[in-house]
């Protein structure tokens, strides 16, 4: 019978990396501009994954700091794709809704960026900043953050900041395919 994949599998394959090669030199975290925010930093992401704890890799708030700069994987002396592995823990975290509790704002944050991207084909900043708002409420009941920033709309607004109706392409079809082709490929298959 044939063995199923494990999760650290999983992660290896949607990173094209061999999470095993890394000996924990550390330099990763050393070059890594969110390091001193991280609850776990790069390096320690690392081994979790290579001792199978995926689970508690994918519940760090660091997964969600991580602002995909590269710099990680660039410095690894073992060429271990880092912020590859980053990225498949943030992918499976959504596909298994335990991302931390204190990161769920940011992961309604990027689906509503993403979503608004596939709609439009460009950004509409008053239709993002609604489903945001409201799909975070929905998570986290507040009226202080349902309302918070908003009276900087004014201000933005007349400095051509924030446009009341925005643009879209002409061509959506084309920003739609370019998705579905991303989601319907076994790397990025769900994420978003
Ligand atoms: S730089 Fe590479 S080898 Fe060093 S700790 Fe980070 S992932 Fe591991
Ligand atoms: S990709 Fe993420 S983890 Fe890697 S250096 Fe940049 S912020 Fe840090």
């Amino acid at each position: 019978m044939q063995k199923s994949p494990s999760m650290v599998d999983v992660i290896e394959e949607l990173a094209h990396t061999q999470v095993h090669d890394c000996y924990q030199c550390g330099k990763c975290t050393a070059g890594c501009p969110m390091a001193d925010r991280m609850d776990v930093i790069p390096s320690q992401i690392m081994r979790l994954v290579q001792m199978g704890r995926v689970d508690k890799a994918m519940k760090a708030e660091s997964i969600w700091l991580c602002v995909s700069c590269q710099t990680c994987s660039t410095r690894c002396p073992k060429s271990v794709n880092i912020a590859g592995v980053i990225d498949a823990l943030r992918q499976l975290s959504v596909e298994q809704n335990v991302a931390s509790p204190a990161q769920q704002r940011t992961v309604v944050f990027q689906k509503a960026f993403l979503d608004n991207i596939r709609r439009n084909g460009r950004l509409k900043e008053l239709e993002l900043v609604g489903f945001f708002k409201v799909g975070a409420f929905v998570k986290g009941p507040s009226l202080t953050f349902l309302f918070k920033d908003s009276l900087l709309a004014p201000k933005m607004l007349t400095r051509g900041k924030l446009h009341l109706i925005g643009e879209r392409v002409k061509d959506r079809d084309v920003v739609r395919r370019i998705f579905d082709r991303c989601m319907s490929s076994p790397d990025t298959k769900d994420k978003g």
